[in-house]
């Protein structure tokens, strides 16, 4: 079996399919494999790209089964966020402290909002009971029947119907970043798969010791799984209709009677021969809409400044939390609506890799690429100087000092996500799965073409947890759903 990409939804398929006996070849395009996992080094500190928290990783919770059955768990040195505070809210003249486990944060927002009790209570019964009657995200719990499609109205809609005043839906909404999309655009499916998987638990990984790329490829390899890197993917090779291999940059020719493709789908336009699609299914690919791409500053505190060492924060400069997905152009507004903060696990007495984030829509992007062909040094630069600007001055408002604590050690910008992991306009997470056009977005693993299969945050959900999802679903349709979910619960704690 050829796997094309090496990002956590690649490594998931290839684990699998070699525990299955399968004999697999990852082919990453980069010289460093991980995709979004990939971490680097600036001014001697180590630092994330695309992964900062992980949730429902304690014994029996959902990606602690997975990550079981994957073989990674025990290889991971996870650092849990504080219990009492594992995110800090930012609003102009109020801040919120969200404790984990849903009775907890229950009762803080009890005592925040003692007028609300009838609509904080419905949110939690709704929450629980969505997550029992859906299948796949946590595998424990498998429904008769799948009611997911049920849950694809949108967050506003939602937030409308239960009666919530404006500041409990912007306190209830503000984890939006970690999905990247507006309430009027978000599913109730969505808002509380994530809700629930970070509120059960979340953690840091201790990417110093245990990077969770290298722990993915340690035990792929464990399994007799082999990888190849700077193999870069130009075609499918065909016959009769049905998959038999891949061709490369360079132009090497590797044979298989399978091959499965995690990176952006509409990719496969160029490297399918594109009239084995129907043109619907063509259309569908080339029209499906990107979820913002990310803009982030990596800052250096020394430890005993810096402002998220046991829980991440989300500084936003109004009481909008919906406000930067309609913004123009970071570049000519004043502000950035939201900046996601948050840190790698602190060693004592040593300075902290702190990462502060905000999105950039597609079109924000656009203009960025464009700069960055005219001039990188020049117009592309000083544009990203002034974005960072922005960051800095939004993050001032929640931590004063922090232009005297912190150091500036890089910038990136979504043009980068596209340069080191060929992410279509530079996204975070992939095609958006939006209330209005649910269904449209979402594609099945299987494919016109016989042994081409697709993976990756794009194809089911995104993150970590949902891009494992994405690959189990595709590892059900070659293996069997009930063989594989059974196999996989029965690795219990
Ligand atoms: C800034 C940022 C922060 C994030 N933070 C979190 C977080 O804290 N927690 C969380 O759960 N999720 C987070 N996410 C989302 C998460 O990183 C992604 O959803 C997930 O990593 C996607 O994995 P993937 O395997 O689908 O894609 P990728 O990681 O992009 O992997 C695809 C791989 O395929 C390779 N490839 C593509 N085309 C070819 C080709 N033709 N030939 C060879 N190789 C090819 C690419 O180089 C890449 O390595 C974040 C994302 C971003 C951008």
């Amino acid at each position: 079996m050829i796997i094309i990409g090496s990002g956590i939804s690649g490594m998931t398929a290839g684990i699998i399919a070699a525990k299955e006996g399968e004999k697999v070849l990852v082919l990453e395009q980069h010289s460093v494999p991980g995709g979004l996992m990939q971490t680097y080094k600036r001014a001697k500190m180590l630092f994330p790209t695309g992964v900062h928290r992980l949730g429902s990783l304690n014994p029996g919770e959902p990606l602690a089964y997975y990550f079981k059955y994957l073989d990674i768990l025990d290889r991971l040195k996870l650092v849990k966020l504080d219990e009492n505070c594992f995110e800090k809210i930012y609003f102009p003249g109020k801040t919120y402290e969200v404790p984990m486990g849903h009775d907890p944060y229950k009762q803080k927002l009890f005592e925040n909002f003692p007028d609300e009790k009838q609509a904080i209570s419905t949110y939690f019964s709704d929450l629980n009971k969505i997550i029992a009657n859906i299948g796949m995200y946590d595998p424990s719990v498998q429904p008769e029947r799948d009611l997911s499609m049920q849950y694809t109205g949108s967050m506003a809609a939602y937030f409308k119907s239960i009666k919530v005043s404006n500041q409990l839906k912007s306190l209830l909404y503000a984890n939006n970043p970690l999905y990247g999309m507006s309430s009027e655009h978000c599913t109730m499916l969505t808002h509380f798969i994530i809700a629930d998987c970070y509120l059960n638990s979340s953690f840091r990984i201790d990417e110093e010791t245990t990077p969770l790329a290298g722990a993915l490829m340690d035990s792929f390899k464990s399994h007799g799984g082999k990888l190849a890197t700077n193999a870069l993917v130009k075609k499918l090779i065909t016959k009769d209709r049905a998959a038999i291999g891949v061709s490369l940059d360079n132009g090497d020719k590797i044979f298989s009677n399978r091959v499965i493709y995690s990176g952006h789908p509409s990719m496969i336009l160029d490297i399918c021969p594109p009239e084995l699609f129907r043109p619907a299914y063509r259309k569908r690919l080339a029209n499906a809409q990107d979820s913002f791409g990310v803009f982030g500053v990596a800052l250096k505190f020394d430890n005993i400044d810096c402002p998220v060492k046991n829980n991440d924060a989300f500084v936003y400069d109004s009481w909008d939390i919906d406000s930067h997905y309609y913004r123009k152009n970071i570049l000519e507004d004043d502000k950035t609506g939201v900046v996601f903060l948050s840190a790698l696990p602190n060693q004592p007495e040593k300075p902290c890799s702190v990462t502060a984030l905000t999105g950039v829509s597609v079109e924000e992007n656009r203009i960025l690429r464009q700069y960055y062909k005219e001039s990188k040094e020049d117009k592309y630069k000083r544009s990203k100087d002034i974005i960072t600007k922005k960051i800095m001055d939004n993050l001032k408002t929640a931590f004063p000092n922090i232009m005297d604590q912190a150091q500036i050690v890089d910038t990136y910008s979504p043009v980068t996500f596209s340069r080191y992991t060929l992410t279509k306009n530079g996204s975070a997470y992939g095609i958006v799965k939006t209330a209005d056009r649910f269904l449209e977005a979402m594609f099945q693993p299987a494919t016109r073409i016989k042994n081409f299969f697709l993976t990756g945050q794009s194809i089911s959900f995104s993150g970590i947890h949902g891009s494992i999802v994405s690959s189990i679903d595709l590892c059900s349709t070659l293996y069997g759903k009930d063989y594989l979910m059974n196999k996989i619960v029965e690795r219990n704690f």
